[in-house]
């Protein structure tokens, strides 16, 4: 696997002129703020995104003591949501933030977050779509970094599994199987700011009623409320859904926040059955791991540097 688009153009000054060929990096226009519970804690927490400029990529900036990328290897826990961070300074729940971030095409920010969590808004990443949308995106002049793999690669936890493979452009194909009265559900896309826009980024965070019950009894879902999740009684949805697919469209949104955590834009088709945060953390993170391996086989610069 290699990574692409590191080319600067050779008139980098002014406004750039569109090749239809290479995609630039962008930035937001202006910052934006989040505030608000997080799902899991209850806690009070606050995010500000920031523009960045061109090779910032997306960063992590917690409780104004630590900054780090946002990738794989710096995932400390993956139960029930994505935990990323540095010794003490945690932040939980990243994935729908950091999927409107990736499914809205936004290469470089800067992520300030007070707080142990995310905010969860309406439990999908409609909130932080929208805002994204609202400021608006600026165009730099640099090539955007893609992350394209050169081989097939096949990742496996149980019945959970997970391919990547080579594609011309970021495609998603997520097949999940819950108990009824959810079921078996299958959606698929190609990743653009409008598909995500319009068919991933509404979906809302789901479970079981008795599941709700048994995380709120070991201290999770503590900021759960019927206004940012999808809850199922036996009998189906307590609140109306917002497709019919919601739950499978849901697990494409947090996998697409997770391969945010690849570092630079995937180039890729990925083939999910019924997978979660831990796999596609382990997978993100071997994946990262074998093109650092490789860029420096290579005499170049690793993918990233910190
Ligand atoms: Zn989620």
């Amino acid at each position: 696997m290699s990574l692409r688009g590191t080319r600067r153009r050779p008139n980098a000054t002014g406004s750039p002129k569109a090749n239809p060929l290479v995609q630039y990096q962008t930035t937001l226009r202006d910052a934006i703020a989040f505030e608000g519970a997080g799902l899991h804690t209850g806690a009070a927490a606050r995010v500000r995104v920031l523009p960045a400029p061109a090779g910032h990529g997306l960063r992590f900036r917690v409780d104004d003591a630590v900054e780090f990328p946002a990738r794989a290897d710096y995932v400390v826990e993956t139960v029930r949501a994505t935990v990323v961070g540095v010794g003490e300074h945690r932040v939980s729940t990243v994935e729908h933030l950091l999927s409107a971030l990736l499914g809205s095409g936004v290469d470089n920010a800067l992520l300030a977050v007070d707080g142990p969590e995310i905010p969860v808004a309406d439990g999908s990443a409609k909130v932080f779509c929208d805002a994204i949308e609202a400021v608006g995106l600026t165009t730099l002049h640099e090539a955007r970094r893609r992350w394209v793999p050169t081989e097939t690669h096949l990742f496996r936890d149980g019945d959970k599994l997970l391919i990547v493979a080579p594609a011309s452009s970021f495609r998603v194909r997520m097949i999940v199987d819950y108990p009824a009265p959810i079921g078996a559900q299958y959606v698929e896309a190609e990743i653009t700011p409008d598909t995500y826009r319009r068919e991933i980024a509404p979906n809302r965070t789901f479970g079981f009623l008795h599941e709700v019950e048994a995380l709120i009894k070991r201290g999770l879902a503590q900021g759960g409320t019927l206004d940012n999740a999808v809850v199922f009684g036996t009998d189906g949805p307590v609140a109306p859904l917002r497709s019919p697919n919601e739950p499978a469209r849901h697990k494409m949104l947090d996998l697409i926040g997770d391969f945010a955590l690849l570092g630079a834009y995937p180039q890729c088709e990925v083939i999910a059955v019924k997978s979660g945060h831990k796999l596609h953390c382990t997978a993100v993170r071997e994946l990262v791991a074998a093109s650092q391996h490789d860029e420096a086989a290579a005499g170049r610069r690793p993918m990233q540097s910190q």
